[in-house]
């Protein structure tokens, strides 16, 4: 956590001196010097109690309940555990919403700080350790700390400020609705439109104490893909009696790389294709019935990667056969080619 981090955040959240250099507004200052340590508090208290996406109660209650304490009045159980609070200002001027997201990652904590995660879930089935390895729990408690500075200003606030604590922002686990989307389904914006929504995220990149913008997009689309692969079970030693998904898995990871390596044009968008995770078969001497592949595709632009990732994916083949693939998500099916004789 970062003084610049919260300072940052409350020079956009005042858009009518987001000109004005830091210097020109000590009020700003102050506040953000007077807040640091609590935001480094509360940072730490849900570093160490990270929640899954669509799971992220405590984290909802905690800052319900400290909206509260500021005396605003918080709106909870938006697309599950979304919490939105709005700040009126004491002079006129412009709707900005600011958000913050608030979910964790099924990543198991390994850097020793005091603070660390020992959370578990569940997780596709698996239990895993839960960690805010993405900086969530950083962008939450910075939100509190720029909703807490707000308030202390707010009679010379120019305009409304909506807060919103975002869940699921790393998706909602399938089926499961979730995040942005379900939040904006159940009208997060019918009653209060911003003129604009400001986020921010912590990067490892970027040195301390500093703030990187650009101009056009900057965080890329990121669609979610699952793809089944469709064989037919029989034992190893005699794969011409089956249909091995296992083979046409392997040639599918490989081929789907094409599509960012040889039919992206990279100098106009930059595109990212990853597999994340491959299971298939039980035994060392058994061809499985089925692989399922599940990955993501980044884009700037949505337009080519994901209809391309249909073309690998229909042509797996197995020693002349062909392995039926089926999609699995909201933003991605892959599938139409021939059953399996
Ligand atoms: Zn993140």
């Amino acid at each position: 956590m970062r003084r610049s981090l919260l300072l940052s955040a409350l020079l956009l959240a005042l858009p009518a001196l987001a000109h004005a250099q830091d210097g020109q507004r000590p009020e700003v200052t102050a506040a953000a010097q007077r807040l640091q340590a609590q935001v480094v508090e509360w940072r730490r208290d849900f570093h160490q109690h990270p929640e899954l996406s669509n799971r992220e109660a405590r984290t909802s209650a905690e800052v319900a309940k400290r909206l509260r304490a500021m005396g605003l009045k918080p709106k909870t159980g938006i697309a599950h555990h979304g919490v939105v609070a709005i700040i009126e200002g004491g002079k006129p001027g412009p709707k900005i919403a600011l958000r913050a997201d608030m979910d964790a990652l099924p990543v198991t904590e390994q850097t020793g700080l005091p603070f660390a995660s020992k959370a578990t879930d569940q997780y596709r089935g698996q239990t895993v350790g839960v960690m805010h390895a993405c900086g969530h729990d950083a962008h939450t408690a910075t939100l509190l700390g720029v909703a807490e500075a707000l308030v202390s200003m707010k009679k010379d606030l120019p305009g409304q400020v909506m807060l919103i604590f975002q869940p699921a922002e790393e998706g909602a686990p399938p089926p499961e609705e979730g995040g942005a989307a379900l939040m904006l389904k159940e009208g997060l914006f019918a009653d209060f439109k911003p003129e604009a929504v400001f986020g921010l995220h912590v990067f490892s990149s970027v040195q301390a104490g500093q703030i990187a913008v650009r101009g056009g997009p900057l965080m890329a689309a990121s669609d979610r893909f699952g793809i089944k692969v469709i064989g037919r079970q029989t034992h190893g030693s005699a794969p011409w009696n089956g249909v091995d998904p296992i083979v046409a898995t392997a040639d599918l990871v490989g081929t789907a790389q094409t599509i960012v390596s040889r039919r992206a044009n990279l100098s106009k968008q930059p595109a990212v294709l990853t597999f994340g995770a491959i299971n298939g078969g039980i035994r060392y001497n058994i061809i499985p019935d089925e692989v399922e592949m599940v990955g993501t595709i980044r884009t700037f632009r949505r337009r080519h990667a994901p209809a391309d990732l249909r073309r690998p994916a229909q042509r797996g083949r197995a020693h002349g056969r062909r392995a039926r693939c089926e999609g699995g998500d909201r933003h991605l099916r892959v599938g139409g080619a021939t059953r399996p004789r």
